[in-house]
């Protein structure tokens, strides 16, 4: 399902529990950058969704992964140049040792890193997350407080660090770094979205009550 969350911001929700995929959100002022794609063989509500927008792939400038998994990285596959591709580099030589005999993952044209980064008239912050993977990354979109987290955490809940490259200490730590932005929108990596200053506090308060006794 795709939503306009504001002119310039839009989420495509993936709702489909029979199979897993991630969120995809795709930012459209200026610069065109879409957030982890997804999945390869599940990219259709993505493609549905640009079209809808009257968007060709060709017309995304950059494709940001927050992190490796294939089931945020997958399609990046489908878009060839103009549009570029970035990631941490420490994650993408994680994942190119992980999977990289499984699925394509072009070389990046630059890398994340912790820090400002600007893009066209948009100014985000790369923070750098790890524990779900060790190269894993939040942004923040500093004028429209929006907190895009990939797998770090979601609505009630943390991501896994049972995988390989996980670990319980890094995302607790990275989830107490996240806790003090001041978050509008908080888009997950998976599940639903978290909107409004105070959802957003009270999710961090649940994640830190309940889960954080789990790490
Ligand atoms: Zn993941």
């Amino acid at each position: 399902m795709m939503v306009k969350l504001f002119d310039g911001l839009y989420a495509f929700i993936w709702e489909d529990y029979t199979q897993n995929n991630c969120n995809t959100y795709l930012i459209d002022s200026g610069k065109r950058i879409l957030i982890d794609p997804g999945h390869k063989h599940l990219f259709a509500h993505i493609n549905k969704g640009l079209s809808s927008l009257k968007l060709s792939l060709d017309m995304v400038d950059l494709i940001l992964a927050t992190h490796g998994h294939p089931d945020h990285l997958e399609a990046v596959s489908y878009f060839k140049s103009p549009t570029k591709f970035t990631i941490n580099l420490k994650e993408y030589e994680y994942i190119l040792k992980l999977a990289g005999s499984l699925y394509s993952i072009p070389e990046p044209d630059f890398y994340l890193k912790q820090g400002d980064l600007s893009i066209g008239n948009d100014h985000f912050e790369v923070i750098d997350t790890p524990g779900h993977t060790p190269g894993s990354i939040c942004l923040y979109w500093k004028d429209k407080k929006v907190l895009f987290t990939g797998d770090v955490v979601f609505q009630q809940g943390i991501g896994r660090t049972d995988l390989p490259g996980g670990n319980s200490k890094q995302l607790k730590e990275s989830i107490k770094k996240i806790m003090s932005y001041d978050v509008e929108y908080l888009l997950t990596g998976h599940g639903g979205i978290v909107s409004g200053k105070e959802a957003v506090r009270e999710n961090f308060r649940v994640i830190e009550d309940y889960w954080f006794s789990y790490l």
